[in-house]
């Protein structure tokens, strides 16, 4: 299976702008049209979901897939992103045809077939690797994303060569599919791939460590957070596997697309700017204020956040910090949504500081555009952040973090000391311990840089400078895809 311009399947629950609840939507977006600038045939997989489907109503049938174990038969259709990257919508009305989202119901609970609709695709995709793919094409490598594909290279492992090479990409090592072991037969999957050294996780069928054990390779999204998740801080009990694998193991860091988020471009802010200019933020702040019924206060640093609203990003952090800092003059606006305890606890502190907090409860893309563009400083008090993509817009935007030194956050973020704002590297600011203390001095620190405003200046500009482009982490990936490509062939 050896080319001199691999073919890559890149398989993946969620695509933007098709389908996304994070950033893996808009990571299966970019990279593949990266790839396809660096020579590399990549195709997307995903499901069919109802707004997959509509999209592309009267797509070409490219191929079906027979049914096998309690799988249903499949078709795959022929369709493409906005980027001119070929795309293959696995529909199977059984599996994904239902109202809701890709993964729960409308009252947020998990579809109790979900090892079913994600072993079918797991399945696909590497059906697709192999020399029985349906298709008058075949992957040279399947590059699986996330636990929704993570028993592709199990499948793989049990299918007779010649067959693709699999690369696996945490995204998140925080979900882990795990499923009743009696999911192994329904599958497909010999009974012998349930064992430690396989499938089994506590006595469950865990897709997240299929993938972790059988992929030729694995990538997780920054290099801090391949270090990290080796540890059993960081490691959701994968921590064992990942450090015995450690050497087939390459940290990659995220890219953005930069032609959506530009703010010289940006069609979804009040004002465009760039470094030259970045007085139009105000226009930008003004229209943020006006449309979240905030006060209209020019001088009032403008702390934002776009987020789910969960324990990871350490939303309750904020709600903690908040009323001790309204003493200053600031104003916080918040956008997302997630777990209930912390949507109630960010909502009841809008409810008792109208004027100066704002939370909207919901997905709101104009929103998240104006919030960069018209904040002062963005807030990303994770836990722990793979990668992590809104930093990056932020600094784009001219909008200094504040952020937790973990994960994609410690790779992509400068922090501001006497030494990196002399060097013109500092970007934003970074906090070590995740704890309420910690964040509220850090954002006191972001604020005393703000009151400086020939520092303040110098900081949005490197940030503005940075490449946070796909080309960079595009060519690692391609180096991966080579390596395996020529282990097949040697
Ligand atoms: P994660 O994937 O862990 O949720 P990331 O920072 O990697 O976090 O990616 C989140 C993506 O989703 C970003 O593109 C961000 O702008 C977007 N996003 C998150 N919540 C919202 C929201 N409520 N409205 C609009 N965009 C959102």
């Amino acid at each position: 299976m050896k080319s001199p311009r691999p073919r890559v399947l890149f398989a993946t629950p969620e695509c933007a702008p098709f389908v996304k609840t994070g950033g893996l939507g808009d990571v299966s977006a970019a990279l593949p049209a990266a790839l396809h600038e660096l020579d590399v045939e990549a195709r997307v997989l995903l499901p069919g979901y109802p707004g997959v489907l509509a999209a592309f109503r009267g797509a070409r049938e490219l191929a079906t897939v027979a049914q096998a174990a309690s799988v249903p038969a499949c078709r795959l259709l022929e369709a493409s992103l906005p980027s001119g990257v070929p795309l293959i919508v696995a529909d199977c009305p059984t599996l994904y045809a239902r109202d809701g989202g890709p993964y729960q119901d409308a009252g947020g609970h998990d579809w109790p077939d979900n090892g079913h609709r994600f072993g079918a695709l797991s399945r696909i995709a590497a059906l697709l690797g192999s020399a029985a793919s349906p298709m008058e094409w075949h992957a040279d490598i399947v590059h699986c994303n996330d636990w929704q594909t993570g028993l592709a290279p199990a499948c793989l492992h049990y299918t007779p060569p010649p067959r693709a090479r699999s690369v696996m990409t945490v995204h998140n090592l925080a979900f882990h599919g795990s499923f009743d072991p009696r999911l192994v037969a329904e599958l497909g999957l010999p009974p012998e791939s349930y064992a430690m050294e396989g499938l089994e996780f506590h006595g469950r069928m865990s897709f997240l460590k299929a993938g972790l054990h059988y992929a030729d390779a694995l990538t997780t999204v920054s290099p801090t957070y391949a270090r990290e998740i080796q540890t059993p801080e960081h490691g959701a009990g994968m921590d064992g596997l990942l450090r015995k694998r450690r050497a087939d193991l390459t940290g990659i860091r995220n890219g953005i697309d930069t032609t959506y988020w530009n703010p010289a471009t940006d069609a979804l802010i009040e004002s465009r700017y760039g470094p030259e200019n970045l007085g139009a933020k105000r226009a930008n702040k003004r229209a943020l204020q006006r449309r979240l019924g905030l006060d209209e206060k020019p001088e009032a640093p403008f702390l934002g956040m776009v987020s789910r609203f969960t324990h990871q990003k350490g939303t309750d952090l904020v709600a903690d910090v908040l009323p001790g800092l309204l003493g200053l003059p600031l104003q916080f606006a918040a956008l997302g949504s997630g777990e209930r305890e912390h949507e109630h606890a960010l909502r009841s502190l809008a409810d008792r500081h109208p004027g100066r907090i704002s939370v909207t409860l919901g997905f709101d893309e104009t929103l998240a555009h104006l919030i960069e563009a018209g904040a002062d400083l963005f807030l990303m008090p994770s836990r722990f952040e793979p990668c992590g993509l809104n930093q990056m817009y932020s600094q784009r935007y001219g909008t200094p973090p504040v952020a937790r030194a973990t994960g994609g956050l410690a790779d992509t973020i400068v922090d501001t000391t006497t030494q990196s704002l002399a060097d013109g590297t500092a970007t934003g600011f970074l906090f070590g311990e995740a704890s309420a203390p910690a964040l509220a001095a850090a954002i006191r620190r972001a604020l005393d840089a703000w009151r400086d405003p020939v520092a303040w200046r110098a900081l949005q500009r490197n940030g503005m400078a940075r490449d946070f482009g796909w080309m960079e982490p595009a060519r690692r990936y391609v180096e991966v895809y080579r390596r395996l490509v020529a282990a097949a062939g040697s």
